[in-house]
């Protein structure tokens, strides 16, 4: 039971990676706020989690609103005690290409993959600096490290997700706080799903490992970052990605 009496929040915790992470945190003892846009999804998958005897909750938080972030926060240290762990795992997708990207494509990814991040971290920190330690985990994309056709949206988003991993590090390191990020390739999600068979099989051709990854492979990974075993590792990028990029 390495988290043990930490709370940990995971932002899109509904379904996917999100889900994934919040059951693995969860099952090491933690005790984990699922936050994200489908409240009821939230609190259903919570509420699976509950039932396998571990301690889970659901919330709808829309990232990209600052009050929505502030409220949520707020609650968080009412009905339990200050944050210990956030991972910042909510994300879209708008993809098309560049020369065809409406503004309102571009404008609702950064919003929410971006500023979703930023707004979360600050007042995770915030609430971390009292209590001198914490862990924050950013989902990036190996998209956000290499690009990827038809994603100019989505890869800047993600790219921007590795800056902020890093500047937050530098700047709450003295106070006890870790700041990664883990880069995931492909997952095998709903967000995936959408892939046609064709280039679903021309993926896999470009991995090592020559399969999609499971959400597990990156839930493990954020376990690892948010434990003490990870505590001498901030500003860092994990690739989880079966090799497709070294
Ligand atoms: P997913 O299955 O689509 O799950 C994302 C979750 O986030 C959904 O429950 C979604 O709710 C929720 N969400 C959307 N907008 C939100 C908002 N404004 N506030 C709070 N929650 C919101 O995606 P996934 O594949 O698990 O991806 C999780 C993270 O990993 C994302 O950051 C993604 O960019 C990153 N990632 C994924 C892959 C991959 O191959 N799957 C690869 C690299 C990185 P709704 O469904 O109701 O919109």
């Amino acid at each position: 039971m390495e988290l043990k009496d930490r709370v940990a929040l995971v932002t899109g915790g509904a379904q996917g990676i999100g889900r994934t992470i919040a059951e693995e945190l969860a099952g090491l003892g933690a005790h984990v706020v699922l936050a994200d846009i489908n409240g009821e999804g939230a609190e259903s998958a919570a509420e699976k989690i509950r039932a396998a005897g571990q301690k889970a909750s659901g919330v709808r938080l829309d990232v990209s609103c600052a009050q929505d972030v502030q409220s949520v926060f707020d609650g968080i240290i009412k009905e339990h005690k200050p944050l210990d762990i956030l991972v910042n795992n909510a994300g879209i997708t708008r993809d098309g290409l560049m020369i065809r990207m409406k503004e309102d494509d571009w404008n609702r990814v950064l919003d929410i993959n971006l500023k979703g991040s930023f707004l979360c971290a600050q007042q995770a920190a915030k609430q971390m600096m009292k209590q001198k330690k914490g862990a924050i985990v950013n989902i990036a994309s190996i998209v956000g490290v290499m690009g990827n056709f038809g994603q100019a949206n989505y890869s800047a988003s993600k790219a921007g997700v590795i800056g902020l991993t890093k500047t937050l590090a530098r700047e709450v390191a003295s106070r006890g706080i870790t700041v990664n990020a883990v880069a995931p390739g492909f997952i095998d999600t709903e967000m995936t799903r959408v892939l046609d068979e064709g280039v679903r099989q021309k993926l896999i051709e470009q991995i090592p490992l020559a399969r999609l990854g499971e959400p597990e492979d990156i839930a493990r990974s954020v376990a690892f970052l948010v434990s003490d075993r990870a505590s001498y590792i901030t500003g860092q990028v994990i690739n989880v990605n079966g090799g497709m990029l070294m």
